[in-house]
């Protein structure tokens, strides 16, 4: 499960920074970190401190892993529309080769739509689901494919011109949307000519539910129909995307030479084992003997992970991240590890839902050093896998947070004018400053390391049970976790915080956001889609309504501008505790309509008014509601026989050269 960036408002444009900052970043850091903006995005960069004192042996492990790493691009843009790959060559090779005016309004355009199409790693916005809307003509694109060379034409430029702009044609990713057909009706390519019943009928008819460690039926396979029978499609050598797989495995077959020892190499092999026979028993086998191994400095992800891109919550989408640990860094989380009995017996959340022993909740902080498939360019920036429920009870998980990530939102975000539009007045907004940095990245560490790992099922529960709401109350349970605790003095006792009363610029910040600011990121008119985005509306929602008869939270209008007052912080604690266990409950005892309902009643309708004012007000702000990352390059140094002596790290690639880059060089499934 991940954590993507809740900082709403967070996001700056280099414009937004006043001049003395930005001499100042340039004279501390000397590092640019913004590298594009269009549309809703921000591209920044991040940087990869202590790379330069890794061993060469590091080195060389974590550069064939980014390779294996970029390898897998296409896997992904595949498995989310099956039309990505074939567009996005056609509209590359327009770009490379347009002879017209690159100044034009139409080029300008269509420049914009490819780099939201890199972003989205497909036709739909990473974020929304939604299709992109082409501001430029259909006889622009019609008029640059034909001025293409014959061999760059497209067999079939009528369907790809029913891609760009036909908006019911595969209008939506991934549809969420009750009582409709979540398959049929989503354009995603995890499936493919069969319904949602046909789907799950499928595979009730597979899972045994006295099996107490079934694997994660569905994570590597496209269902398709073959000859009137719902058959998988397995993704390994020799099945689908067997080019990618293939070239995957000849980069870990690189890296498990430079192992830092047996345990990791283990988990190298067993990868490549799982890759090679796509059998997913071998998955499980390699997630415990990776959740294992908690020694090794160089860690990474490499596989089929999360299934938010499924609606039914099942297939993973290919990602890589690639990372070292951070040993100062991660003496916070060892911290929150070691008290981990403590977090899980004092909890607010019934007794048979919890566990009698956490076990192995292994956590820490790192540096990401490449970022690759569902992880690029939008980044998650904590992790915590395995996602298998009894793997997690039995072994434990591995929880990251990811501070180099974290460091560049924050360094970009500095003066971009949010908090003097949003925060209700000086000594919240002061309250903010001293401490939103430190409690935000321990809301990560403690969502991560405690939160999806605490309670427990009972005996015999479906772990699909709650289905096309399991993300939504998933994400809420961990994030419930981490507030709960947050005002907590033990965080004071354990040397975390050193104010008790630091907590408030959290939970400010949450409800801020929760009930008013994420709205940005939503179209007028629009639902709340996005598991994360529902979880924090519905927690925002339902302690607002539960506390009204206490007025611990209030809206307040000066001036004709919303603000948002918390009168009790304590009650608030209270009330995030009193969800805190009803949404265990639903998980524990699998309560489908009570977690449908919590989901329907507060996570997913947008009041209209308050939307517009906030689409209003961020207007003026020129916030990038979106941001991701371009990644550095990591170039090897030879010696006259071939030999790599050293790693070499570089920053200074650009958005839309990086993108080509990896179109040429990392394509196994366009060639
Ligand atoms: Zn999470």
């Amino acid at each position: 499960m991940v954590n993507i960036n809740n900082k709403i408002g967070g996001a700056v444009m280099a414009v937004a920074l006043s001049t003395s900052m930005m001499v100042m970043a340039k004279e501390n850091k000397n590092f640019n970190y913004v590298a594009d903006r269009f549309a809703d995005i921000e591209v920044l960069r991040y940087e990869v401190p202590g790379f330069n004192d890794l061993s060469l042996n590091q080195k060389k492990l974590i550069y064939y892993l980014t390779e294996a790493a970029l390898m897998g691009r296409d896997i992904l843009w595949d498995q989310n529309n099956k039309y990505n790959l074939e567009l996005r060559q056609l509209l590359e090779n327009i770009y490379t080769s347009y002879s017209g005016d690159k100044n034009g309004k139409e080029f300008k355009a269509f420049e914009k739509y490819l780099k939201q199409i890199w972003f989205g790693n497909g036709i739909h916005h990473h974020y929304s689901m939604d299709k992109f809307v082409p501001e430029f003509s259909e006889s622009f694109l019609r008029s640059a494919i034909k001025s293409l060379p014959a061999s760059k034409r497209p067999a079939n430029a009528d369907l790809m011109i029913k891609v760009v702009f036909d908006p019911e044609f595969v209008a939506k990713r991934v549809n969420q949307a009750e009582g409709a057909d979540l398959i049929v009706t989503s354009a995603n390519n995890l499936y493919d000519g069969v319904t949602q019943s046909e789907v799950e009928n499928y595979y009730n008819a597979m899972k045994d539910s006295t099996d107490l460690t079934p694997v994660s039926y569905g994570l590597n396979s496209r269902v398709v129909k073959e000859n009137g029978k719902v058959v998988e499609q397995t993704y390994k050598v020799g099945g689908l995307y067997s080019n990618a797989i293939s070239k995957i495995i000849e980069n870990l077959s690189e890296a498990v030479k430079y192992a830092e020892n047996d345990k990791q190499r283990n988990v190298i092999n067993k990868l490549i084992e799982y890759y090679t026979t796509g059998n997913l028993k071998a998955f499980d086998d390699y997630s415990i003997m990776w959740v294992e191994d908690t020694d090794s400095k160089v860690d990474f992800i490499n596989g089929f992970i999360e299934s938010y891109g499924d609606p039914l919550g099942m297939t993973g989408a290919w990602e890589s991240i690639v990372n070292f640990k951070n040993d100062e860094a991660s003496h916070r989380t060892e911290v929150i590890s070691e008290n981990a009995q403590w977090f899980e017996d004092n909890s607010p959340v019934d007794s048979r839902f919890k566990k009698d022993k956490v076990k192995g909740v292994s956590a820490k902080v790192i540096t990401a050093a490449i970022l690759a498939g569902d992880a690029y360019p939008a980044t998650p920036i904590g992790i915590n896998l395995p996602n298998a429920n009894w793997i997690r009870a039995a072994h434990g998980s591995k929880s990251v947070t990811i501070e180099n990530i974290t460091e560049a939102y924050d360094e970009a975000s500095h003066g971009n004018g949010f908090n003097e539009e949003f925060v209700i007045d000086k000594p919240t907004a002061k309250l903010l400053d001293d401490y939103l940095f430190i409690t935000d990245n321990l809301h990560t560490d403690l969502h991560e390391c405690l939160g999806h790992g605490s309670g427990k099922m009972l005996p015999g529960v479906d772990p699909d049970a709650l289905k096309a709401h399991g993300s939504t109350l998933e994400e809420a349970r961990a994030d419930l976790f981490a507030l709960y605790y947050l005002a907590d003095p033990k965080l004071v006792e354990l040397g975390l915080l050193d104010n008790k009363d630091a907590y408030k610029a959290e939970y400010y910040k949450y409800l801020l956001n929760g009930l008013m600011t994420q709205l940005m990121r939503i179209e007028p008119g629009k639902d709340v889609e996005e598991a994360h985005m529902r979880n924090r509306k519905l927690i925002s929602e339902w302690v607002f309504e539960k506390g009204k008869p206490d007025n611990v939270v209030e809206y307040v209008v000066r001036n004709g501008k919303t603000y948002i007052q918390i009168n009790d912080y304590e009650k608030l604690r209270g009330l995030f505790g009193r969800l805190l266990s009803e949404i265990q409950r639903i998980k524990s005892e699998g309560d489908y309509e009570a977690g449908r309902d919590l989901v329907e009643k507060y996570a997913v309708k947008v009041d209209p008014k308050l939307h517009n004012e906030v689409l209003e007000r961020y207007s003026h702000l020129s916030i990038a509601p979106y941001r991701g990352f371009v990644n550095p390059v990591y170039v090897p140094v030879k010696d006259a026989n071939g030999n790599i002596t050293d790693v070499k790290i570089t920053y200074g690639e650009g958005y839309a050269d990086q993108m080509l880059r990896y179109s040429r060089d990392y394509s196994p499934l366009t060639k």
